[in-house]
């Protein structure tokens, strides 16, 4: 009965065209960060566009926005399907979007041809999951799965000291209600690749069966303030030049690991105290280690640290990792991801298994429900850049795959 169903992409194309007015930037990518004025009026868009669907919108404590669709059995616990409204300061159309949109167009489609299912059908808008503003990103779905506090959360604070719990109320989603994760079933997140594997090969499907194991690492320089006109180069401490040859070193063991897959990045740096003509007396130097294959990222960091004796010599500065931590090597729900792989030939899209280098919700979530996640190609890989871009036959097989993946889960 539902084997001929599609979604309407003309549909989903211009909800996604709508949210691109909210924060648009001039390059035509989108500057909407979480708790920004930006951000509550999508969320208001959201809500509106979720009532007109006949759901009625829970918040939570963190401003998680939950829309559900009832199935007939009151039973059944809810097959959520999501991703973020939100974006980083020069973002694209389309990261996280497509999950959101995405899924209120499977909710309009079952809608349209009067299609009950089972089980409730949920949206899920996670807040702040790009971190761009707040950090830790992913904080939503991180206090959901109950991997945060919600009050520490809330006492988060921006770079200009607001309050994530007062720019929260500000933008009127404080809330009370919102499912826990004891009412879901399953979660899927629709997402494009941000990764040039599928726009390269010509596939229209990515299965996502687990994220890449990453290393973080926060590494200190300390030199010593002097002027710069006076002070001899032999007697230089110059935390910059400690920086310069962390950020060398972190990128060569990138090109070592590069042919199995593996990466490295060095991400942010601070300086201080980062004037005119005075040589630098500490940097703070972000750093992280990627790769497919669990356990390698460790073996990359531990090549990096035990470079550190020869990077402080060379350039006369005391340099130490003085945070480190590990994130993702997650494994997604094979079951799910077999689901979406049969909706996938079932439809004659082509798709093959990848796994995650990006991070999302859906990792938190892994741990806490049936996880899975599809891919969408986007062009050329570029994605947290205003070029972001696809299609609208880019994501019309992911979504449809969305719609038949769900549906099939409601029928288990
Ligand atoms: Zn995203």
């Amino acid at each position: 009965m539902t084997a001929n169903l599609r979604v309407n992409i003309d549909r989903l194309w211009s909800t996604l065209m709508a949210s691109a007015e909210i924060g648009k930037t001039e390059r035509g990518g989108l500057c909407r960060l979480a708790l920004s004025e930006e951000d509550g009026r999508m969320r208001d868009l959201f809500r509106l566009w979720c009532e007109d669907a006949g759901l009625s919108v829970m918040v939570d404590g963190i401003g998680n926005m939950f829309a559900v669709r009832p199935g007939t059995d009151p039973q059944a616990k809810t097959i959520l399907m999501g991703s973020h409204l939100d974006t980083q300061i020069r973002g694209g159309r389309f990261d996280g979007i497509l999950g959101v949109l995405g899924a209120l167009e499977v909710i309009r489609t079952l809608d349209e041809r009067g299609i009950e299912t089972r089980h409730p059908i949920g949206i899920v808008n996670w807040t702040n999951e790009e971190g761009a503003r707040f950090e830790p990103p992913m904080i939503g779905s991180k206090v959901f799965c109950g991997l945060h506090t919600l009050n520490e959360a809330l006492n988060i604070r921006d770079s200009d000291g607001v309050r994530f719990g007062d720019a929260l109320a500000a933008i009127g989603y404080a809330g009370q209600g919102g499912l826990t994760r004891q009412q879901v079933d399953s979660y899927f997140e629709l997402h494009i690749e941000q990764g040039p594997e599928l726009d390269e090969n010509g596939v229209q499907i990515g299965i996502v069966t687990g994220a890449f194991d990453v290393r973080w690492a926060v590494v200190e320089v300390r030199g010593e303030s002097a002027h710069a006109g006076p002070t001899r180069m032999a007697d230089r401490r110059n935390a910059v030049v400690g920086a310069a040859v962390v950020v060398q070193q972190v990128n060569e063991i990138g090109f070592a690991y590069a042919s199995s897959g593996g990466r490295s990045t060095t991400a942010r740096l601070t300086i201080e105290p980062n004037l005119l003509g005075i040589l630098a007396h500490r940097a703070e130097v972000l750093c992280d280690f990627r790769h497919p294959k669990k356990g390698v990222p460790q073996k990359m960091f531990e090549s990096f640290v035990a470079r550190l004796p020869e990077l402080s010599a060379r350039s006369q500065c005391d340099i130490a990792v003085i945070q480190d931590w590990q994130y993702g090597a997650v494994d997604y729900d094979a079951d799910l991801a077999a689901l979406s792989r049969q909706a996938a030939t079932r439809l004659g899209y082509t798709h093959c298994d990848m796994l995650t280098v990006a991070g999302h919700d859906s990792m938190y979530l892994a741990g806490a429900v049936p996880s899975t996640m599809i891919f969408t190609p986007c062009e050329k890989g570029i994605s947290h850049n205003e070029a972001e871009n696809v299609t609208p036959a880019d994501i019309e097989p992911g979504t449809n795959v969305l719609l038949h993946a769900v549906l099939a889960r409601d029928a288990v």
